[in-house]
């Protein structure tokens, strides 16, 4: 299939832009677009067939459900069968924004959609781009990330174009997402609000509305909650190393595993902060990507797949990447980058 790729204003979507993806969504195929997390790969919701297709075009395993995206209430109404007082809150401080509720299904939502749970995902994304799209569309639109399964989420446009080119028809590329994370998960069909996956509103921020917010900790022999938590994801193809704990240690220790890395012949990739960087200048890593400073982590989360997608197009055969402190979005980006480096952790 031919992939058409157009650039159009996150800030006045053209208008011609956003008929022809409502078109194509109206019809049953899938359009790549811009969130503030990240892209996602859409199609309509309400249509089994393309859904199939969402699942197919990534690699997706079938039974990890899909987050359906929807422009306003009425459109959620139809999706969802109870709305907790939880649920309520939710909708009136996060959204439109980076926050996905998990709540009991109509009927009419297909089964493939939620994998068969009881429960359906839905969010209300804030990007203009987005929400234009499903309203032209009239429809509720599933999108999990652009990327193929497995490898780290596309934040701008030419992540998409490497991942889905020849697999859709239109990518519709508004430049760099906001957030850079995906969105927290939150299950709210229950009394206490249950974090399945950390992401772009903090617990911290839940927590300030919301009162006790609980976070689903599976052991080992139990599945988590939201059942794509348990795949490897934002995996890059060379080995990943996440360093933790006081920065001057860490910054140590990262000079001292880029010299071991070039005495085992690695080439070696470094994601780090702003303040490190001058530091490991001398240590010669073959890559030097800066997150952004360690105190501002919206920066590091907007930096962050972009840094794991160039180790892998650079062919780093070894990627070091300096933690962050586990708070706020902080949290987020630590589950991502412990499931990138497949929980090979080196706390110093
Ligand atoms: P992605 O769209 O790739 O960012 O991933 C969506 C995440 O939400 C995955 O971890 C899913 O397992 C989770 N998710 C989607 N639908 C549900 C649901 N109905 N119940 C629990 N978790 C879900
Ligand atoms: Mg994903």
């Amino acid at each position: 299939m031919e992939t058409k790729r157009s650039f159009i204003d996150g800030v006045n979507p053209e208008e011609e832009l956003i008929n022809e993806g409502a078109k194509w969504l109206q019809a049953g195929e899938l359009v790549a677009f811009p969130t503030e997390t990240v892209y996602g790969l859409g199609g309509n919701a309400l249509d089994a067939s393309a859904c199939a297709k969402i699942f197919e075009a990534k690699g997706r395993p079938q039974d990890n459900p899909l987050i359906v995206h929807v422009c306003d209430r009425a459109m959620a109404n139809n999706l969802v069968e109870v709305w907790t007082p939880v649920a309520e809150l939710c909708v009136q401080h996060f959204w439109p924004g980076p926050l996905t509720l998990v709540l009991p299904k109509t009927v009419n939502v297909p089964d493939i959609v939620t994998a068969g749970l009881d429960n359906v995902a839905i969010r209300m994304p804030s990007h203009l781009v987005a929400l234009r799209l499903i309203e032209k569309a009239g429809l509720p639109i599933a999108a999990p990330s652009a990327n193929l399964s497995g490898k780290p989420s596309p934040t701008i446009g030419s992540h998409v174009w490497r991942d889905m080119r020849g697999k859709i028809p239109l990518i519709l590329d508004a430049g760099a997402c906001l957030v850079g994370v995906e969105s927290t998960v939150l299950d709210v069909s229950g009394e206490v609000p249950t974090i399945l996956r950390p992401g772009g509103i903090s617990k911290e921020q839940l927590e300030a509305v919301l009162g006790e917010v609980q976070v689903d900790a599976p052991t080992d022999n139990q599945a988590p909650r939201a059942p794509g938590m348990k795949y490897r994801h934002y995996a890059p193809r060379g080995e990943m190393i996440l360093l933790s704990g006081p920065h001057e240690r860490v910054v140590q220790r990262l000079g001292h595993e880029i010299r071991r890395g070039h005495a085992r012949l690695k080439k070696v990739g470094v994601l780090c902060s702003l303040e490190s960087a001058p530091l490991l200048h001398n240590w010669f890593p073959d890559l030097l990507f800066v997150l952004g400073s360690k105190d501002r982590p919206e920066e590091v989360a907007s930096n962050l797949f972009e840094g794991l997608r160039l180790c892998d197009e650079r062919g780093m055969d070894l990627i070091l990447a300096e933690g962050i402190a586990e708070r706020g979005l902080g949290t987020a980006i630590m589950n991502r980058l412990q499931k990138a480096a497949g929980h090979r952790i080196l706390h110093i």
